[in-house]
């Protein structure tokens, strides 16, 4: 069975940030002489090999950077391309729901080299953090030195923004996201969650889901399945509490009631117009508007806004209420400077934040580059959302959204969902398998030749 995605939707996955993206559209540029920059060069030159042609660095080793990396190289064989990657240990955030139902092990999401996939696809990988950018002198300041670029992508993925669930004092923050990681964001909180999971004794388990265009809109809900499959399977006598801040679940609504109805009656209670104010980590207790609730465990995903980096660095739309970067939804590109880009889940658009969007994003993008740095332009076209959902883990059975989009009338932004927008709520086992090999060649799109 398939649905229309229709405009209400459109509006609910992204609408709010459609308004702050059309808004940087429209305001003045920043010229890029004028270039604010975030800080100075530190003076050390980073140990790389001159460049050979025009250099492309990308900041960010997530499905953003590594598509871009890989495939601005094929599209313009003369870049010279380096990727900045603050880990050096590569383990995806997509597909980490599946590790704590046991339906893959950590190798399936950390078994990729960053250095083999330089390798294979002809460019540097720099293992650096990025701290400061002078866009006058085209300066890239990271903690192994500096470089310089002709051209600069920066695709550093997302930040939580916790004072949105009422959590404001750097302390407190800190602390919960130590003790009750969203795990939307790092590898290291997915290891925490798997060891809570597997250790919970009884008791309430909360998932919170938070307002906003969040990354990866199914991505609580299918944790919730896999968490209370672990509870099912292990007779545990809890629950999973999904609080969510949303009116409803947010997208495939009709399939993941059916699974929380149909397959985890009892063990997964969902509460919609949840939204949390506030959190007592001794208490261990939330507050919505309404209620105060006791848990024994969680997992608090807040909401969300682009990386702090693209604040540090000056890239951020002031009028972007998840401080998302001031580019041109067409062709990513700074306002007013064309030799710097911004990709990924810190991107303005209204795109849901997902890796298949960033990967076929950057596939555009990569042409993009191309054509411009040898003096041309392209035009735009639609990257894809394919999301899958697993809900059951024994059988594996899921679901999913296979989503394009289309400009508004006027082709400056984003207008909405295309009408080939197809949502597939039968959980079957067809879609179940669908979802490994799905990952299983994103791996092989970003890490192989
Ligand atoms: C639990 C979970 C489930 C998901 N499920 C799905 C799914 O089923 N399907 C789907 O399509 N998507 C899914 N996603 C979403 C998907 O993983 C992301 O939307 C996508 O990977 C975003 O890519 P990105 O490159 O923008 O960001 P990221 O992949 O986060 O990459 C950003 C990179 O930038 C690096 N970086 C940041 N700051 C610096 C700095 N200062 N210097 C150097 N490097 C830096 C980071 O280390 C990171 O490697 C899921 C995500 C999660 C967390």
């Amino acid at each position: 069975m398939s649905e229309q995605l229709d405009r209400r939707n459109f509006l609910k996955m992204g609408g709010a940030v459609l308004a702050a993206g059309t808004a940087g559209l429209t305001g003045s540029a920043i010229a890029a002489g004028k270039a604010k920059s975030a800080a100075v060069a530190t003076g050390m030159k980073a140990a790389l090999p001159p460049a050979k042609g025009p250099r492309l660095v990308i900041v960010g080793g997530g499905t953003s950077g590594l598509t871009i990396a890989k495939y601005a190289k094929k599209e313009y064989p003369k870049f010279d391309v380096v990727l900045v990657e603050k880990r050096d240990m590569y383990s995806s955030c997509f597909s980490s729901n599946l590790w704590y139902s046991g339906v893959i092990d950590l190798e399936f999401l950390a078994d990729h080299s960053f250095l083999d996939a330089a390798r294979n696809n002809g460019y540097l990988y720099f293992n650096a953090t990025v701290t400061g950018l002078d866009r006058t002198s085209r300066t890239l300041a990271t903690s192994e030195g500096d470089i310089q670029y002709d051209f600069l992508v920066i695709a550093p993925g997302i930040s939580y923004d916790y004072a949105r669930i009422g959590v404001k004092d750097p302390g407190a923050q800190a602390a919960l996201r130590q003790t009750f990681p969203g795990g939307f964001i790092s590898p290291t909180e997915h290891v925490t969650i798997r060891r809570k999971v597997q250790e919970f004794e009884g008791g309430v388990f909360v998932q919170t889901v938070p307002s906003g265009n969040y990354r990866c809109l199914p991505g609580p809900y299918e944790r919730a399945c896999m968490i209370a499959s672990v509870f099912k399977k292990n007779r545990i006598k809890g629950k999973v509490l999904v609080l969510d801040a949303n009116a409803d679940i947010t997208i495939k609504a009709a399939g993941f009631h059916a699974a929380f109805n149909e397959l985890y009656k009892g063990i997964i209670e969902y509460k919609p117009s949840s939204e949390v104010t506030g959190i007592d980590l001794e208490k261990r207790t939330l507050k919505t508007e309404f209620d105060t609730i006791k848990f024994d465990d969680a997992a608090i995903y807040s909401n969300i806004r682009a990386s702090t980096l693209i604040e540090h660095l000056g890239l951020m739309d002031p009028k972007s209420a998840q401080k998302e970067a001031r580019i041109s939804q067409l062709h990513y590109n700074l306002i007013g400077d064309e030799r710097v880009y911004v990709t990924g889940d810190s991107r303005p658009h209204p795109y849901s934040k997902s890796a298949n969007t960033s990967n076929t994003e950057g596939k555009y993008v990569a042409k993009v580059l191309a054509a411009r740095a040898q003096g041309k332009d392209i035009a735009w076209y639609s990257p894809r959302t394919i999301c899958y959902s697993m809900v059951s883990a024994d059988p594996l059975e899921a679901i999913s959204v296979d989503a394009g989009y289309v400009l508004n009338k006027e082709g400056t932004a984003i207008g909405g969902f295309s009408p080939d927008t197809k949502l597939f709520e039968n959980r079957d086992g067809a879609k179940g398998k669908a979802t490994l090999e799905w990952a299983r060649g994103m791996y092989r799109d970003m890490f192989e030749a």
